[in-house]
């Protein structure tokens, strides 16, 4: 099913997952998104090459059996930053063989030897999907802080009216830990005449060491809760994950209560993370109990 009707009825919850490395890594994805159905989301997402990782070839396999084989909606990613036409289009028909309705399009990082050859912006590769594709439900990223290249907040709202322009039909947003900055965001949409739903995306941090590094890529801040509570958490591995899951289970009750369109959580491939979290919307009335 297309994520924009289910959007268009009711606020959504789903998962994402990255097709991890090694050598069976369809079936390790798909053991993933099978537990994960135990909480039944209304969608997974499978990234592309998510964090550098080279694993392009898989998200589409993986989101084809996920829509094939638990019957939830799968959502892949796609980046386009060193793609041509003929490459996405190729993507694109190996999604409609599989049944795959939902990607999320996206540029991609910038990295050495990875420049720009059909498509430099998202919102080129949204207009070329719905041209090429209108049987394709698109979706577009957005970041609450601003994205870490843009020239300013003001800027990155503007590029990002241009998806909605383009083509996009609802917005992921980048993980953040201070929902005041999301509610700023959402506020600045409005003003900016973006009205496509926006999901949320919350990702729990695991230890001092993730979230540090979270921050310099995709340039998220860290509150002060956030910090005190990894400091009562102390060295202890299991300690600091545990504050990692109550802090985003926080987070997703308070975006719950000031009504969003959709809560993603970026599960890491972790379904102790996905039941966590499941439990909370369930616990504040977000969810039905299932
Ligand atoms: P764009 O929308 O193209 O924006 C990139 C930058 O260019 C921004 O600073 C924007 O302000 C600016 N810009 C846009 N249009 C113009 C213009 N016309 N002129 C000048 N400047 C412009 N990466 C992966 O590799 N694989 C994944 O699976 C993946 N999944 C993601 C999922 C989500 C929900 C999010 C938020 C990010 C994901 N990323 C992924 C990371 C993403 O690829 C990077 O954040 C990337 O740097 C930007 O992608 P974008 O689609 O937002 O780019």
């Amino acid at each position: 099913m297309r994520i924009d009707s289910i959007l268009a009825k009711k606020q959504t919850f789903s998962f994402e997952i990255f097709p991890p490395r090694g050598d069976l890594p369809v079936e390790q994805a798909l053991d993933v998104a099978n537990q994960m159905t135990v909480q039944r989301p209304d969608w997974i997402s499978v990234t592309f090459s998510a964090g550098g990782t080279g694993n392009t070839q898989n998200t589409a396999a993986i989101a084809g059996r996920i829509q094939r084989e638990t019957q939830t909606n799968a959502l892949a990613h796609l980046t386009c930053l060193g793609s041509t036409r003929a490459d996405v289009d190729a993507y694109v028909e190996g999604l409609h063989a599989r049944g795959v309705e939902n990607v999320l399009a996206l540029r991609g990082d910038r990295a050495p030897g990875r420049s720009a050859i059909d498509f430099s912006y998202a919102s080129e590769l949204i207009r070329h999907l719905k041209q090429s594709a209108p049987w394709l439900c698109v979706g577009a990223a957005c970041y609450p802080e601003g994205h870490v290249e843009a020239e300013s907040f003001e800027s990155d709202i503007e590029h990002l009216k241009e998806k909605q322009d383009a083509g996009a039909d609802f917005l992921v947003t980048q993980l953040f830990f201070d929902n005041e900055l999301f509610y700023r965001f959402r506020e600045a949409c409005v003003r900016a005449r973006i009205k496509i739903p926006i999901t949320v995306g919350i990702m729990p941090f695991t230890s001092t060491k993730q979230i540090q590094r979270m921050a310099f890529t995709c340039g998220a801040s860290i509150p002060a809760a956030v910090i005190k509570r990894l400091i009562a958490a102390g060295d202890n591995p299991a300690d600091q994950a545990l504050a990692g899951i109550e802090y985003a289970c926080e987070q997703l009750r308070d975006l719950a209560a000031n009504g969003v369109d959709g809560l993603h959580i970026y599960s890491m491939n972790k379904p102790a993370v996905a039941q966590a979290t499941h439990d909370a919307l369930v616990d504040c009335g977000y969810l039905g109990v299932q």
